[in-house]
């Protein structure tokens, strides 16, 4: 058993603490992505390699967010940055803001590893992605509504910030959620066009499938919820059937599973070919990226011709309502593709993705043996090389399993972490990188230990 040396958090890290408080007056929140926010204040970093991040105040820590599992070579992998500057050096251009080969270069790419991919587009986040997707299943269909499962985040659209974690008071039934807005600042009527889907539910799915079908476009979901609750292979691939059946387009959000669960993403894992299927994250080797590929006759929607495109020279733009709106000035940015393709060749080599997995399997083992020896209830749940810790020995299938979960002793145990030098924000899913070593695994269990054991120790010290 590992000595507690401590009996209270230490959570005192004092450069960032000013910088925060620095950051609040001029910034919201003092955050520009309200996720990288946590009480009583975020981290700030100044410098990362491979595995590790460090901090304002020098302290090292393991990091397991891995930019929300963007980077899954680690920080600043030698090859990675390599490729991104000599593609720097030898095009001599940030951006040509013209079309260029390496986009050509990547959708190949994805079109030999996604087999639901016959075109590409490129865009600068998942959310964008997204966007572009949804649109070109409404083009499509010439259908209104888009249906999403509860729990599952699509970025920030306001169509797509309904139900991604609503409280049980607001959520309503179990087979017929009911949409909940995410955001203020949203027009009441936006759920109107979305629909609210129980994940992992077949049954409560197809009876709402069917009696909106009619107004239905598309049915998106994030084929592993949150990164790490798998759909049953069952309820996926009755999904499948019935998206077909219905007319309606399936999009696979695979921002988070993409590269990560199978270098083909969770619908080679699944061995299931969706309609559209977007991509971000590891596509971009950590810089902004996001990517909508699909079925030819879909994407080809978004095909620009010469008078039916709101850019049309002459201000000519009469016939646009026969083409998806698809622009920005960073599509196809070819720095981004430089990293992102290096990536995903190193993926490809010499059986990374494998050892990623095994080695994140490990660590999952391991914590699950070491929370277990301590008669605690927790259960590791993930796919690839993403997975979550969950107090509760329930099975969890969807979003509301997760509320049996005891979120407060996690979060406690997320903080000490944070002072043991385990870096992820609380509450968050782990990502690991092929950067991460044995002893990495090592010392977060190691970690995890101690981290309990002051945990423990507070609770019994609060007790008596
Ligand atoms: N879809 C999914 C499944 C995501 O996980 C995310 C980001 N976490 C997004 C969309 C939005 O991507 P971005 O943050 O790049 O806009």
């Amino acid at each position: 058993m590992v000595k507690v040396k401590e009996d209270v958090s230490s959570y005192n890290k004092r450069a960032s603490s000013m910088m925060f408080h620095q950051a609040e007056t001029v910034i919201p929140g003092g955050v520009t992505a309200n996720i990288k926010h946590f009480s009583p204040y975020p981290i700030f970093m100044k410098e990362a390699k491979g595995s590790k991040l460090i901090d304002v105040d020098n302290m090292e820590y393991i990091d397991y967010s891995l930019c929300y599992g963007a980077l899954i070579t680690g920080h600043g992998h030698p090859q990675i940055l390599e490729a991104t500057m000599n593609h720097l050096k030898e095009t001599g251009t940030m951006i040509f803001g013209t079309p260029h080969e390496l986009e050509v270069e990547m959708a190949n790419k994805l079109i030999e590893l996604y087999p639901s991919i016959d075109q590409v587009r490129f865009a600068n986040s998942g959310t964008e992605a997204v966007l572009l997707a949804i649109r070109l299943a409404v083009a499509h269909t010439n259908k209104p509504k888009i249906a999403k499962f509860e729990g599952h985040y699509h970025g920030g659209l306001n169509q797509m910030l309904v139900s991604v974690n609503p409280s049980e008071d607001q959520a309503g039934s179990l087979e017929s959620p009911t949409p909940v807005i995410e955001s203020s600042g949203i027009p009441e009527d936006e759920q109107e066009n979305t629909i609210v889907l129980p994940f992992n539910d077949l049954a409560a799915t197809e009876k709402l499938l069917r009696a909106h079908a009619h107004e239905l476009a598309a049915v998106i979901l994030e084929p592993i919820q949150g990164g790490f609750i798998p759909a049953e292979e069952l309820f996926i691939h009755g999904l499948k059937k019935l998206t077909d059946e219905l007319d309606i387009v399936l999009i696979f959000d695979e921002v988070k599973t993409g590269f990560r669960v199978d270098i083909g993403g969770a619908q080679r894992a699944y061995n299931i070919n969706p309609d559209l299927t977007t991509l971000g994250k590891v596509l971009g080797g950590g810089l902004p990226v996001g990517a909508v590929g699909g079925r030819k006759d879909i994407m080809m929607q978004s095909a620009a011709n010469a008078k039916g495109d709101v850019f049309a020279v002459g201000g000519d733009s009469a016939e646009t309502t026969n083409v998806v709106f698809h622009s920005g000035t960073y599509n196809g940015h070819p720095l981004v593709l430089a990293a992102g393709m290096k990536t995903i060749r190193m993926l490809e080599e010499g059986y990374l993705l494998d050892i990623l997995t095994s080695h994140t399997m490990h660590l999952r083992t391991r914590l699950e043996e070491l929370y277990a020896s301590y008669h605690i209830d927790m259960q590791t749940i993930g796919m690839g090389s993403i997975f979550n810790i969950v107090f509760t020995k329930k099975p969890v299938k969807n979003y509301r399993d997760m509320w049996q979960a005891d979120t407060a002793f996690r979060k406690e145990i997320d903080m000490e972490l944070l002072d043991l030098g385990i870096y992820l924000k609380p509450l968050n899913r782990y990502s690991m990188s092929i950067s991460h070593t044995l002893e990495d695994i090592d010392k977060t269990v190691e970690a995890h230990e101690i981290a309990l054991n002051r945990v423990l120790k507070r609770k019994y010290q609060q007790a008596k």
